[in-house]
């Protein structure tokens, strides 16, 4: 199947997709200085701040929430969470685990729920009102969160339960070592002096990532101008969104504006005939942030990597990278580097064998030109109708919407005994068109949880597909029954229309719903191990695409949406053939943006030139000329819009590993559906969550580490 690395998660690094790192909960600056304890605080009658009440043990009481209501409910929740943390670091009995690490797991609750809330209407549902609370209260939260690990007689007293650890059950050990770490890796440890320049460097990183998303976000807001002559190949609906650009930017009649976004420019390289148009859109897009100009992002970029390796230093770390690689599962930069360069020279060595189809086929064509980077995906797509004789238009009309989440319910009954049943009615939605469905366990009929299903695209819905969770099941909140979502930006038809959706479409569905059952299945004790580590989240996902192109699934559900006739053996042996082209183009735009992140933020010094050190460390690598990274440093978000993926775009090659491994292991059982095998992966790996250590657990359910081969094997590189 076609590999698309970010699929379905390109927006993982901003949040909501899948489930996200579980950070002790923060503490607010107030904390700091001692207060007295206000036990008997009246929480107001806003809805927001209210237990979920109805069924599903509390749902979320959608159909109340109203902008004006966020202000008065963030302030009440983070002032109660202040004093639940005063309670506790103020505490006048010795530390012990269930005053100090418990007591921590349990407060903030109230904020966590506003939080939840929050975070679906900015994301799914977005006003302007929402986008200025949203601009108002982040850096009142981020900074509630950044003074936790401040607060000396909070940190003192987790020391102690930490030094004392010994004694505890190993659950147990792990919870406390982990907020221990947290608190150290934080700056818990530094003298006052240096936990003042670290506030200093955190303040000076967020300013300096909000310019640098201004300056990006400022250029893909750019268009570059064509004519209908000048797109031929391109198909129409392309060419319908080109000239709705036009429209809405003012343009003169007959003029098409091809937007400076990757949706854009991608079917323009990709079908466009004229050369010359095809070049001037790549330089356009491949130069995002790097003209010269007020909206170049070379200095904003060396200031962060500048500031990063300073705080790395103060919190006594070789660099940026080994800092944010603590919490991982590789753990350290040269455990990532590694896996990410025994798969580089076989992708390089692709894209040669690519480069030559392309070349040859322009030859034939009688084309007079050399493949360079703007007529990679245009010959590249003639390469694969001469080879394959295959399009994406064949499959859509088997994929129709409801067939394959049908696909995705019997799936997941064969493999996990999980049953799939949509409500009707009484069930608040923050929306009309959102659908939920009661999930629950086909072994003893209990409910399982309540999974809540977005589909269509709307203004003010971010785009992409994400995964998101809003209740865990937890042992010590005594949480029983999860609440999550899926969220999909497929156009809305017209009422009794289908929506047919593409094979990559498909593959996202399957992919979210990998979150969804990871999510699904997590059992544990403490709020802390419900996330997942961030390079281990997108393993599960990755896993249940798998199952799509089964002929059990195919066979049962991708039926002609009029016929009602399954997909032709033809059409499966064709997506099948296909399944390993391109891979060279794929894994080495990908992997060279990972490579260069991580070869940055090992870096102790910083860059002052980031546009010659990206130069430099590709000509270092040997990046084929043809290819550009999918990422230039001078557009690449995940590194410099936050810290969240900053040296972890290696992460999504890493869960793949573990991936491609897994499903081999199903393969070799000789049944893909194999209970056994599904139980041992559901048990071991989904619902321990992060309570075992992921390398261990995974060991536990393959007998060894997990071998890349599968994956190599998958794209269609040599093994050897
Ligand atoms: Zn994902």
């Amino acid at each position: 199947m076609n590999r698309i690395f970010l699929l379905g998660c390109a927006a993982a690094a901003f949040g909501g997709d899948a489930i996200a790192e579980t950070l002790p909960a923060a503490l607010p600056a107030a904390a700091q200085t001692p207060a007295v304890a206000t036990p008997n605080v009246v929480v107001p009658n806003n809805p927001l701040l209210g237990e979920w009440t109805g069924p599903y043990g509390g749902v979320p009481p959608w159909d109340k929430v109203r902008p004006e209501l966020f202000p008065g409910a963030f302030q009440f929740a983070i002032d109660e969470q202040r004093r639940e943390y005063l309670a506790i670091a103020n505490n006048s009995a010795a530390p012990t685990f269930e005053n100090t690490i418990v007591a921590m797991e349990k407060a903030g609750q109230r904020l966590d729920r506003v939080g939840t809330l929050f975070g679906v209407m900015t994301s799914n549902v977005t006003t302007p009102e929402y986008q200025a609370l949203d601009k108002e209260w982040s850096p009142k939260l981020s900074a509630a969160q950044d003074e936790i690990t401040l607060n000396p007689q909070l940190f003192q007293r987790i020391k102690a339960v930490y030094d004392a650890r010994a004694s505890l059950p190993a659950k147990e050990q792990r919870l406390v070592t982990r907020y221990y770490e947290s608190f150290v890796r934080n700056g818990a440890n530094l003298d006052p002096q240096q936990k003042q320049q670290l506030t200093a460097i955190n303040q000076q990183l967020a300013k300096a990532f909000s310019t640098f998303s201004e300056k990006v976000l400022a250029d893909e807001s750019k268009y570059t101008v064509a004519t209908a002559a000048q797109l031929n190949g391109v198909p129409d609906d392309v060419k319908n969104a080109a000239l709705a650009s036009a429209k809405e930017h003012k343009l003169p009649a007959g003029q098409y504006a091809i937007m400076n976004t990757r949706s854009a420019v991608d079917p323009i390289l990709t079908f466009a005939d004229n050369r010359a148009l095809r070049e001037k859109v790549w330089r356009a897009f491949v130069n995002r942030g790097d003209n010269g100009d007020k909206n170049d992002t070379n200095s904003t970029i060396a200031e962060i990597v500048k500031l990063r390796a300073d705080r790395a230093r103060l919190l006594g770390y070789p660099s940026h990278a080994a800092w944010r690689m603590q919490d991982t599962m590789a753990r350290t930069p040269d455990n990532a580097m590694r896996l990410m360069m025994k798969v580089w020279p076989a992708a390089v060595a692709r894209v040669k064998e690519e480069v030559a189809d392309q070349q040859a086929l322009a030859n034939k064509r009688g084309d007079k030109i050399t493949i360079e980077p703007w007529d990679y995906r245009y010959y590249q797509e003639k390469v694969r109708k001469d080879k394959f004789d295959f399009s994406q238009e064949e499959v859509k009309p088997y994929f129709e919407l409801n067939n394959i989440l049908k696909g995705m319910f019997w799936a997941a009954g064969e493999l996990y005994g999980y049953d799939f049943k949509e409500n009707t009615g009484s069930i608040p939605v923050f929306q009309p068109d959102v659908r939920t469905f009661e999930v629950t366990d086909r072994n003893d009929g209990h409910v399982v949880g309540l999974w809540y299903l977005d589909t269509y695209a709307r203004t003010g819905k971010r785009s992409g597909a994400w995964h998101n969770a809003y209740r865990a099941r937890i042992g010590l909140l005594d949480q029983k029954i999860v609440l999550n979502s899926n969220n999909n930006n497929f156009t809305k038809p017209s009422p009794g229309q289908p929506v047919l959706i593409s094979l990559d479409d498909a593959e996202t569905m399957f992919h979210e719903f990998g979150h969804a059952i990871h999510y699904l299945t997590v059992d544990v004790r403490y709020p802390n191990f419900a996330g997942s580590q961030r390079d281990f989240v997108e393993y599960p996902s990755q896993v249940n695409e798998n199952w799509l192109l089964t002929p059990a699934v195919l066979n049962r559900f991708a039926k002609h949406y009029q016929t009602g006739q399954p997909m032709p053996q033809a059409l499966v042996d064709k997506i099948e053939k296909a399944n390993t082209f391109n891979q060279g183009f794929a894994t080495v735009e990908y992997l060279s943006s990972a490579i260069v992140d991580m070869m940055m933020h090992t870096d102790p010094n910083g860059v002052a030139d980031p546009d010659k050190f990206e130069r430099e460390a590709l000509a270092k690598i040997g990046m084929p000329k043809e290819i550009v990274m999918r990422h230039r440093l001078p557009q690449f978000n995940h590194l410099f819009s936050s810290d969240a993926y900053s040296a972890g775009y290696y992460s999504y090659l890493w869960s793949e590993t573990m991936d491609a491994d897994t499903w081999a292991a199903f393969e070799q059982t000789g049944n893909v559906w194999d209970k056994a095998t599904a139980e041992r992966f559901k048990t071991i790996l989904l619902a321990t969550g992060n309570e075992t250590d992921r390398a261990e657990a995974y060991r536990q359910f393959r007998g060894r580490d997990p071998d890349v081969s599968a994956l190599l094997k998958r794209r269609g590189f040599p093994t050897d």
